[in-house]
Protein backbone atom coordinates (compact mmCIF):
# COMPACT_ATOMS: atom_id res chain seq x y z
CA UNK A 1 0.00 0.00 0.00
CA UNK A 2 1.63 3.41 -0.47
CA UNK A 3 1.40 6.28 2.29
CA UNK A 4 -0.36 9.63 0.97
CA UNK A 5 2.59 12.07 2.13
CA UNK A 6 0.79 15.06 4.10
CA UNK A 7 2.92 17.84 3.39
CA UNK A 8 2.58 21.13 5.02
CA UNK A 9 4.68 23.37 2.55
CA UNK A 10 1.84 23.94 0.06
CA UNK A 11 -0.64 24.79 2.66
CA UNK A 12 2.18 26.85 4.54
CA UNK A 13 2.56 28.95 1.00
CA UNK A 14 -1.14 29.41 0.78
CA UNK A 15 -1.37 30.52 4.31
CA UNK A 16 1.39 33.28 4.05
CA UNK A 17 -0.28 34.56 0.80
CA UNK A 18 -3.79 35.01 2.22
CA UNK A 19 -2.19 36.90 5.54
CA UNK A 20 0.38 39.21 2.92
CA UNK A 21 -3.07 40.38 1.11
CA UNK A 22 -4.51 40.86 4.58
CA UNK A 23 -1.54 42.85 5.83
CA UNK A 24 -1.64 44.99 2.79
CA UNK A 25 -5.11 45.72 3.10
CA UNK A 26 -4.56 46.62 6.98
CA UNK A 27 -1.52 48.74 6.29
CA UNK A 28 -3.98 50.61 3.99
CA UNK A 29 -5.85 51.94 6.69
CA UNK A 30 -3.20 52.49 8.61
CA UNK A 31 -2.40 49.45 10.77
CA UNK A 32 0.71 47.72 10.89
CA UNK A 33 0.15 44.31 12.16
CA UNK A 34 2.53 43.30 15.08
CA UNK A 35 3.33 40.63 17.19
CA UNK A 36 5.44 40.81 19.92
CA UNK A 37 7.65 37.74 21.28
CA UNK A 38 8.61 37.71 24.72
CA UNK A 39 11.89 35.44 25.24
CA UNK A 40 13.89 35.13 28.87
CA UNK A 41 16.41 32.14 27.88
CA UNK A 42 19.24 31.53 25.75
CA UNK A 43 18.24 28.31 24.62
CA UNK A 44 19.47 27.61 20.68
CA UNK A 45 16.46 25.99 19.97
CA UNK A 46 14.68 28.70 20.93
CA UNK A 47 16.54 31.35 19.26
CA UNK A 48 16.53 29.12 16.29
CA UNK A 49 12.49 29.69 15.99
CA UNK A 50 12.85 33.08 17.32
CA UNK A 51 14.46 33.70 13.91
CA UNK A 52 12.28 31.18 11.85
CA UNK A 53 8.95 33.61 13.11
CA UNK A 54 11.16 37.07 12.55
CA UNK A 55 12.01 36.04 8.72
CA UNK A 56 8.14 34.87 8.24
CA UNK A 57 6.68 37.68 9.74
CA UNK A 58 9.09 39.71 7.21
CA UNK A 59 7.96 38.15 4.36
CA UNK A 60 4.40 38.93 4.79
CA UNK A 61 4.88 42.06 5.94
CA UNK A 62 4.01 41.47 9.63
CA UNK A 63 6.59 42.91 11.99
CA UNK A 64 8.02 40.96 14.83
CA UNK A 65 9.10 42.99 17.96
CA UNK A 66 11.33 40.87 19.54
CA UNK A 67 11.62 41.65 23.60
CA UNK A 68 14.83 39.89 24.95
CA UNK A 69 15.34 39.56 28.77
CA UNK A 70 18.43 37.55 30.48
CA UNK A 71 17.64 33.90 30.72
CA UNK A 72 17.07 34.64 35.23
CA UNK A 73 14.88 37.65 34.75
CA UNK A 74 12.37 37.09 37.33
CA UNK A 75 8.47 37.06 37.51
CA UNK A 76 8.14 40.66 37.54
CA UNK A 77 10.53 41.69 35.35
CA UNK A 78 8.61 39.42 32.62
CA UNK A 79 5.79 40.39 33.97
CA UNK A 80 5.69 44.67 33.47
CA UNK A 81 7.02 43.75 29.99
CA UNK A 82 3.84 41.88 29.21
CA UNK A 83 1.77 44.44 30.67
CA UNK A 84 3.49 47.08 28.72
CA UNK A 85 2.93 44.88 25.66
CA UNK A 86 -1.28 44.17 26.77
CA UNK A 87 -1.43 48.10 26.97
CA UNK A 88 0.26 49.03 23.86
CA UNK A 89 -2.50 49.40 20.98
CA UNK A 90 0.28 48.85 18.28
CA UNK A 91 0.68 45.33 19.22
CA UNK A 92 -1.44 42.49 18.05
CA UNK A 93 -0.82 39.60 19.17
CA UNK A 94 2.04 38.59 22.32
CA UNK A 95 3.57 34.89 22.80
CA UNK A 96 5.70 34.39 25.96
CA UNK A 97 8.39 31.83 24.96
CA UNK A 98 9.24 28.49 26.80
CA UNK A 99 12.04 27.58 28.33
CA UNK A 100 10.82 30.61 31.19
CA UNK A 101 13.59 30.90 34.06
CA UNK A 102 12.82 28.33 36.89
CA UNK A 103 10.81 29.34 39.67
CA UNK A 104 8.59 31.66 37.72
CA UNK A 105 4.83 31.26 37.42
CA UNK A 106 4.25 30.40 34.58
CA UNK A 107 0.46 30.33 34.65
CA UNK A 108 0.03 33.35 36.09
CA UNK A 109 2.33 34.81 33.65
CA UNK A 110 0.23 33.40 30.68
CA UNK A 111 -2.73 35.08 32.34
CA UNK A 112 -0.98 38.56 31.95
CA UNK A 113 -1.44 37.67 27.84
CA UNK A 114 -4.87 39.88 27.12
CA UNK A 115 -6.71 37.13 24.98
CA UNK A 116 -7.53 38.85 21.98
CA UNK A 117 -3.78 39.43 21.77
CA UNK A 118 -3.17 35.83 22.83
CA UNK A 119 -2.20 34.30 19.47
CA UNK A 120 -0.87 31.14 20.66
CA UNK A 121 -3.60 30.23 22.92
CA UNK A 122 -1.28 30.59 26.07
CA UNK A 123 -3.72 32.33 28.35
CA UNK A 124 -5.47 29.76 30.61
CA UNK A 125 -8.52 31.80 30.01
CA UNK A 126 -8.20 30.58 25.96
CA UNK A 127 -8.08 27.32 26.81
CA UNK A 128 -11.08 27.15 28.84
CA UNK A 129 -13.17 29.42 26.18
CA UNK A 130 -12.10 26.10 23.77
CA UNK A 131 -13.21 23.86 26.03
CA UNK A 132 -16.57 25.78 26.48
CA UNK A 133 -17.20 25.94 22.86
CA UNK A 134 -16.40 30.03 22.84
CA UNK A 135 -14.66 31.40 20.08
CA UNK A 136 -10.25 31.91 21.49
CA UNK A 137 -7.26 31.83 19.67
CA UNK A 138 -5.86 27.84 19.91
CA UNK A 139 -2.71 27.05 20.46
CA UNK A 140 -0.78 27.24 16.64
CA UNK A 141 0.09 23.54 17.41
CA UNK A 142 -3.32 22.16 17.68
CA UNK A 143 -4.72 24.49 14.74
CA UNK A 144 -1.56 23.30 12.74
CA UNK A 145 -3.34 19.78 13.28
CA UNK A 146 -6.38 20.21 12.24
CA UNK A 147 -5.72 22.47 9.03
CA UNK A 148 -3.44 19.89 7.67
CA UNK A 149 -6.78 17.45 8.04
CA UNK A 150 -8.85 19.30 6.56
CA UNK A 151 -6.71 20.62 3.56
CA UNK A 152 -6.22 16.80 2.36
CA UNK A 153 -10.05 16.46 2.93
CA UNK A 154 -9.78 13.85 5.49
CA UNK A 155 -12.55 12.73 7.38
CA UNK A 156 -12.65 13.82 11.35
CA UNK A 157 -16.42 13.14 12.56
CA UNK A 158 -17.05 10.01 14.17
CA UNK A 159 -13.18 8.70 13.68
CA UNK A 160 -11.56 7.39 17.00
CA UNK A 161 -8.57 9.68 17.24
CA UNK A 162 -5.56 9.03 19.39
CA UNK A 163 -3.33 11.37 20.53
CA UNK A 164 -0.13 10.40 22.42
CA UNK A 165 1.05 13.46 24.18
CA UNK A 166 -1.09 15.62 26.61
CA UNK A 167 0.48 18.91 26.92
CA UNK A 168 -1.01 22.30 26.95
CA UNK A 169 0.19 23.74 23.57
CA UNK A 170 -0.31 20.61 21.33
CA UNK A 171 -2.16 17.35 23.47
CA UNK A 172 -5.27 18.94 25.68
CA UNK A 173 -6.32 21.67 22.75
CA UNK A 174 -6.02 19.30 20.23
CA UNK A 175 -8.58 17.03 21.55
CA UNK A 176 -11.13 19.86 22.61
CA UNK A 177 -10.69 20.75 18.69
CA UNK A 178 -11.67 17.50 17.43
CA UNK A 179 -14.12 16.87 20.11
CA UNK A 180 -15.71 19.95 18.49
CA UNK A 181 -15.46 18.22 14.99
CA UNK A 182 -17.20 15.15 16.45
CA UNK A 183 -14.02 12.63 16.84
CA UNK A 184 -14.02 10.04 19.90
CA UNK A 185 -11.10 11.25 21.29
CA UNK A 186 -8.34 9.23 23.27
CA UNK A 187 -5.62 10.75 25.14
CA UNK A 188 -2.41 8.54 25.92
CA UNK A 189 0.70 9.61 28.08
CA UNK A 190 3.70 8.64 29.79
CA UNK A 191 1.66 6.55 32.08
CA UNK A 192 -0.64 4.96 29.67
CA UNK A 193 -0.32 1.27 30.06
CA UNK A 194 -0.03 -1.20 26.66
CA UNK A 195 0.24 2.11 24.78
CA UNK A 196 0.58 0.13 21.14
CA UNK A 197 -2.93 -1.31 22.10
CA UNK A 198 -4.89 1.57 21.95
CA UNK A 199 -2.60 3.67 19.21
CA UNK A 200 -3.77 0.25 17.31
CA UNK A 201 -7.51 1.19 17.57
CA UNK A 202 -7.10 5.10 15.44
CA UNK A 203 -8.19 6.16 12.23
CA UNK A 204 -6.13 9.00 13.03
CA UNK A 205 -3.17 8.77 15.38
CA UNK A 206 -1.26 12.04 16.31
CA UNK A 207 2.07 11.78 18.18
CA UNK A 208 3.15 14.85 20.18
CA UNK A 209 5.75 13.22 23.12
CA UNK A 210 9.42 14.41 21.97
CA UNK A 211 10.85 10.89 21.50
CA UNK A 212 12.67 10.62 18.23
CA UNK A 213 11.42 8.02 16.46
CA UNK A 214 9.66 5.91 18.96
CA UNK A 215 6.82 5.24 17.27
CA UNK A 216 6.69 2.04 15.03
CA UNK A 217 4.32 -0.03 12.89
CA UNK A 218 3.43 -1.95 15.83
CA UNK A 219 1.51 1.05 17.35
CA UNK A 220 -0.20 2.06 13.80
CA UNK A 221 -3.39 0.52 12.53
CA UNK A 222 -3.50 -0.39 8.88
CA UNK A 223 -4.74 2.83 6.83
CA UNK A 224 -4.17 5.11 9.89
CA UNK A 225 -3.75 8.50 9.12
CA UNK A 226 -0.46 9.66 10.90
CA UNK A 227 0.45 12.84 12.03
CA UNK A 228 3.25 13.79 14.04
CA UNK A 229 4.03 16.54 16.00
CA UNK A 230 7.35 15.83 17.29
CA UNK A 231 10.66 17.87 16.45
CA UNK A 232 13.76 16.16 17.97
CA UNK A 233 17.10 17.49 16.83
CA UNK A 234 19.85 14.36 16.64
CA UNK A 235 23.21 15.03 17.52
CA UNK A 236 24.41 15.47 13.83
CA UNK A 237 21.89 18.15 13.67
CA UNK A 238 19.33 16.51 11.78
CA UNK A 239 16.07 17.03 12.37
CA UNK A 240 13.54 13.89 13.14
CA UNK A 241 9.61 13.31 14.64
CA UNK A 242 8.44 10.68 16.97
CA UNK A 243 7.59 8.75 14.55
CA UNK A 244 9.80 6.36 12.64
CA UNK A 245 8.78 7.26 9.16
CA UNK A 246 10.14 3.98 7.50
CA UNK A 247 8.95 1.63 9.87
CA UNK A 248 5.42 2.87 9.19
CA UNK A 249 5.62 4.03 5.54
CA UNK A 250 3.61 0.86 4.14
CA UNK A 251 1.34 0.35 7.02
CA UNK A 252 -0.06 4.23 7.18
CA UNK A 253 -2.73 5.09 5.00
CA UNK A 254 -1.14 8.77 5.15
CA UNK A 255 1.90 10.39 6.70
CA UNK A 256 2.71 13.83 8.03
CA UNK A 257 6.38 14.28 7.76
CA UNK A 258 9.38 15.84 10.08
CA UNK A 259 10.21 17.81 9.01
CA UNK A 260 7.72 19.08 6.33
CA UNK A 261 4.31 18.98 7.66
CA UNK A 262 2.95 19.97 10.72
CA UNK A 263 5.91 22.63 11.54
CA UNK A 264 5.65 25.16 8.96
CA UNK A 265 1.64 25.48 9.03
CA UNK A 266 2.32 26.16 12.94
CA UNK A 267 4.29 29.45 11.96
CA UNK A 268 2.21 30.36 8.79
CA UNK A 269 -0.86 29.93 11.70
CA UNK A 270 1.00 32.47 14.24
CA UNK A 271 1.03 35.25 11.77
CA UNK A 272 -2.51 34.50 10.36
CA UNK A 273 -4.00 34.68 13.82
CA UNK A 274 -1.88 38.13 14.44
CA UNK A 275 -3.54 39.31 11.33
CA UNK A 276 -7.03 38.40 12.81
CA UNK A 277 -6.24 40.15 15.93
CA UNK A 278 -4.90 42.95 14.05
CA UNK A 279 -8.63 42.81 12.35
CA UNK A 280 -10.36 43.02 15.26
CA UNK A 281 -8.63 45.33 17.55
P1 LIG B 1 5.81 17.99 26.54
O1 LIG B 1 7.12 17.47 27.03
O2 LIG B 1 5.19 19.15 27.20
O3 LIG B 1 4.77 16.79 26.56
C1 LIG B 1 5.10 15.52 26.10
C2 LIG B 1 3.94 14.59 26.31
O4 LIG B 1 4.31 13.31 25.85
C3 LIG B 1 3.53 14.43 27.78
O5 LIG B 1 2.14 14.42 27.90
C4 LIG B 1 4.14 13.10 28.17
O6 LIG B 1 3.39 12.40 29.16
C5 LIG B 1 4.05 12.33 26.85
N1 LIG B 1 5.06 11.28 26.76
C6 LIG B 1 6.39 11.37 26.97
N2 LIG B 1 6.96 10.19 26.79
C7 LIG B 1 5.99 9.31 26.49
C8 LIG B 1 5.97 7.92 26.21
N3 LIG B 1 7.09 7.19 26.21
N4 LIG B 1 4.78 7.35 25.94
C9 LIG B 1 3.65 8.07 25.92
N5 LIG B 1 3.61 9.41 26.19
C10 LIG B 1 4.77 10.00 26.46
O7 LIG B 1 6.04 18.25 24.99
P2 LIG B 1 5.22 19.17 23.94
O8 LIG B 1 3.81 18.78 23.89
O9 LIG B 1 5.59 20.58 24.12
O10 LIG B 1 5.94 18.71 22.59
C11 LIG B 1 5.86 17.38 22.13
C12 LIG B 1 6.67 17.25 20.85
O11 LIG B 1 6.10 18.09 19.86
C13 LIG B 1 8.12 17.73 20.99
O12 LIG B 1 8.95 16.95 20.17
C14 LIG B 1 8.09 19.15 20.48
O13 LIG B 1 9.34 19.57 19.98
C15 LIG B 1 7.05 19.03 19.39
N6 LIG B 1 6.37 20.29 19.09
C16 LIG B 1 6.33 20.67 17.77
C17 LIG B 1 5.71 21.84 17.43
C18 LIG B 1 5.62 22.23 15.99
O14 LIG B 1 5.82 21.46 15.10
N7 LIG B 1 5.30 23.42 15.68
C19 LIG B 1 5.17 22.76 18.45
C20 LIG B 1 5.15 22.20 19.78
C21 LIG B 1 5.77 21.01 20.07
P3 LIG B 1 3.24 12.96 30.67
O15 LIG B 1 2.23 14.05 30.58
O16 LIG B 1 2.75 11.79 31.43
O17 LIG B 1 4.60 13.44 31.08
Amino acid sequence: MSTEVLSGKNLADEIRQSVAEDVKALTAKGIHPTLAVVVATDDESTDYYVRHISSAGEKTGIKVQLVRLASDANYDTIAEELTLLARDNNVHGIILQTPLPPDVDDNKLRALIPPEKDVDGANPLSAGRIVSGVEAFAPTTAVAVMELLKHYDLSIASTHTVIVGRSMVVGKPLAQLLLAKDATVTICHSKTRNLSDITKLADILVIAIGKPQMITEEYVKEGAVVIDVGTNALDDGSLVGDVDRQSIQEKAGAYSPVPGGVGPVTTALLLQQTVRSAQKL
